[in-house]
């Protein structure tokens, strides 16, 4: 299934994602953590990719599991920076064995441990070369691109930013999937900007629930985002307690859902780290209005 198609509905959808394991050992409780996100019934699940495309292998099998045994369509993130085109090519193909339709094609970010490596060898600079790659390989793979409401870190203003997101749109993605935001507001002034610049693709909205005090400062310091006062009193008051935090986050990111779907977006991906029981809570906060 085409998550284009999956977007067209007009009412809430909620996706999920999750990240494969790192190591073989891992791998078995990594699979059973996604099969319970699974067994909610998501309208679609996402798999990243991890840095440098080392567990590339675990991606594909996690996403064709959730896939085949649960019948939740899957999104197989692809990352392209320090490969060569052979190697990326190699990954297409093999997604589209597993019978997966749906590549989220990144440029990922080059791994410290490759940092001062010889990029000779490296066929790629940007994601949009990648969504072309893609393209290339088969017109009929579904592409989801990544967007920054808050803009992407490398870039030195949103204008420019903006107008490299509409090269990569026209290029052949058909949706995007937005970089996590604790504020609205955000979001909504990033949309009315991505629309006047004529970029028409379906957005979802990436919402991270956080559950604990430490995941604040790593998940701010990875994506840059700004975190509102609303927030900030919650983690002051409810940081030092792992319960009260986790339940905090949880009812936070579900009012931005709703607020989001109140203003009209009906597709919303949320980051659950492949915490099953974080995934459940939302999916049950939003029963009603998922009719679940
Ligand atoms: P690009 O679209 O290539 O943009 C990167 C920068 O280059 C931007 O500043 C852009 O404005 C600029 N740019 C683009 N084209 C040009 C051009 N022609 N000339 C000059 N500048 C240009 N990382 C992983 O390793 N694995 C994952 O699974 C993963 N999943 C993600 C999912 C989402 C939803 C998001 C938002 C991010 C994800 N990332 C992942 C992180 C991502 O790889 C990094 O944010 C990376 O730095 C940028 O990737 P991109 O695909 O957005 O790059």
């Amino acid at each position: 299934m085409k998550i284009s198609d999956l977007l067209k509905k007009d009412t809430l959808s909620i996706s999920f994602e999750v990240f494969p394991p790192k190591t073989e050992t891992l791998f078995e409780s990594v699979k059973s953590a996604t099969e319970e996100i699974a067994k909610l019934r998501p309208a679609f699940m996402s798999v990243t990719y991890g840095a440098g495309g080392g567990t590339s292998q675990y991606t594909l099998d996690i996403a064709k599991n959730i896939k085949d045994r649960y019948g939740v369509p899957s999104l197989a993130h692809l990352t392209c920076v320090s490969s060569t085109r052979e190697t990326v090519r190699e990954r297409i193909c093999d997604i589209k064995k597993a019978g997966i339709q749906n590549i989220m094609a990144l440029r990922g970010d080059v791994p410290a441990h490759l940092q001062n490596a010889d990029r000779s060898g490296w066929d790629y600079r940007y994601a949009i070369e990648l969504v072309r790659d893609i393209k290339e390989c088969d017109e009929s793979f579904c592409i989801g691109g990544a967007c920054y409401p808050e803009i992407h870190p490398e870039s030195a203003d949103q204008k420019t930013d903006i107008a490299h997101l509409k090269e990569k749109v026209d290029a052949g993605c058909d949706f995007l999937t937005t970089q996590m935001f604790f504020d609205n507001n955000l979001l909504y002034n990033f949309l009315y900007k991505i629309r006047q610049a004529g970029i028409t693709v379906p957005v979802i909205p990436g919402i991270m629930p956080i559950t604990n005090a430490n995941q604040v400062a790593r998940a701010i310091s990875l994506s840059g985002s700004f975190v509102p006062q609303r927030f900030k009193s919650l983690v002051d008051r409810f940081g030092s307690d792992p319960a009260a935090m986790k339940q905090a986050g949880i009812a936070y990111a579900t009012d931005q859902i709703i607020d989001l779907y109140a203003n009209g977006i009906t597709n919303v991906h949320v980051y659950s780290m492949n915490k099953p029981d974080v995934a459940a809570s939302i999916q049950r906060n939003l029963s009603d209005i998922l009719g679940k």
